[in-house]
């Protein structure tokens, strides 16, 4: 663990986090706003940046929340791990697998729509994060093998 070389992105991700909590929530009640639309934003930011841009911070954490802070957090601390059959995120009280932006923990079970793009738990946007700005922690190995989660 621990590379110390990565200054940047954390920095940078951070001092959005803490921006953007100073904020009073914007997303209150039925907003009739293309909520669609603004994940698909931050999405093509990131892609065409291929990094963690101040602005695509700001958005993701605007939009979705707490949950965006701790996804960027996750990303900038290189805990989003890509097996060769799973991907994983690691978070403080656990590891979840997350497939097609759908994800093992409770949080996506009970609390989010799956067909709303907007509605991803962390781990989910973690992972939506971690592949546009090229930040996935490869293991070549199967998480089957290394880890009972069943
Ligand atoms: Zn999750």
């Amino acid at each position: 663990m621990g590379c110390p070389a990565r200054g940047s992105i954390e920095r940078t991700a951070s001092a959005w986090i803490a921006f953007a909590r100073g904020i009073e929530p914007v997303l209150t009640g039925p907003v009739e706003a293309p909520r669609v639309t603004s994940v698909e934003q931050w999405q093509a930011a990131l892609e065409e940046a291929g990094t963690l841009a101040p602005e695509a911070a700001k958005a993701i954490v605007s939009l979705h929340g707490d949950r965006g802070a701790r996804a960027i957090e996750a990303v900038s601390e290189d805990r989003v791990k890509q097996y060769r059959d799973f991907t994983v995120v690691v978070g403080h009280s656990g590891e979840h697998v997350v497939e097609n932006g759908g994800c093992t923990c409770k949080d996506a079970e009970y609390n989010l729509d799956r067909d709303d793009p907007a509605q991803r738990c962390w781990h989910a946007l973690a992972v939506e994060i971690a592949r546009r700005v090229d930040r996935v922690d490869h293991h070549d190995m199967w998480y089957s093998d290394v880890r009972d989660f069943l």
